[in-house]
């Protein structure tokens, strides 16, 4: 747990956020400032600060497979949903612990903007 970061502290329980799923390994909660209906965010409990900082393979293809059962959780298997990893500064990452936004509940465009 790194002291100064957000979602090190929503993982610990020391901030509150809506958890919809959670196991050793990740937790997935509902996003303060939802861009679709259905806007999750999926976090290793283990403190990784971005995919650029990820090496572990397992952990990652694990972190899919959890996006992927908290999509199919609120609905969203068969009309779709999106799963995004924003990364460093042109991608908007903001929050500098690795999470996975799980996006659905409305038509998406492509490309991203
Ligand atoms: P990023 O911009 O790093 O890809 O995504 C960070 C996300 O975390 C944003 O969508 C933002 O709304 C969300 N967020 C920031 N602070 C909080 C918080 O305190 N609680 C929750 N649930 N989400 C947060
Ligand atoms: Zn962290």
């Amino acid at each position: 747990m790194l002291n100064d970061c957000l979602f090190c502290k929503i993982a610990a329980g020391d901030i509150p956020a809506t958890i919809v799923a959670q196991d050793d390994q990740f937790v997935a909660f509902r996003d303060i400032d939802p861009q679709a209906p259905t806007h999750l965010l999926v976090i290793p409990r283990e403190h990784v600060a971005s995919l650029n900082a990820a090496m572990d393979a397992q952990m990652l293809g694990s972190m899919l497979l959890f996006a992927k059962t908290v999509a199919g959780g609120e609905g969203l298997s068969e009309r779709g949903y999106r799963v995004v990893v924003n990364t460093n500064a042109e991608a908007g990452q903001s929050v500098f612990h690795l999470h996975a936004h799980v996006l659905g509940g409305r038509a998406m465009r492509w490309p991203p903007g």
